[in-house]
């Protein structure tokens, strides 16, 4: 004879095992997490806001043209390294986006299409 469970059947919540939070994060577009989404598929698109430094541009330009401008001059400058970086990354996030909102954004699949055929940073 077995003794029954105290609640029921049913295990305390604290016994579940604990959910990713990518499974639980909502696409911002249907407000679905993407476990309430038709397919377990999504997109998780990294975005950088960046900008360029413009004084870092004139910098290394500056350095390529003092060493003779040619594009060997420009390696050599590249070799020799700018002070500071010319693209600066002024915030990121994350964003998942579901599948069947991906599809229905032709905007999206595209950019993501675009990265992942190699254009992309990866
Ligand atoms: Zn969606």
């Amino acid at each position: 004879m077995t003794e029954p469970l105290p609640s029921g059947g049913a295990e305390p919540l604290g016994a579940l095992p604990r959910l990713p939070a990518e499974a639980l994060a909502a696409c911002p577009f249907c407000q679905r997490t993407m476990l309430q989404t038709p397919t377990p598929i999504f997109y998780r698109i990294k975005v950088q806001y960046c900008g360029i430094d413009q004084a870092a541009v004139r910098e290394h330009i500056g350095l390529g043209m003092m060493l003779g401008g040619t594009n060997a001059a420009m390696a050599i400058a590249d070799a020799m390294g700018a002070h500071k970086p010319p693209v600066v990354e002024m915030s990121k996030g994350t964003v998942n986006v579901c599948l069947q909102c991906a599809q229905e954004r032709i905007e999206i699949i595209s950019l993501t299409g675009y990265a992942l055929e190699g254009n992309g940073d990866g």
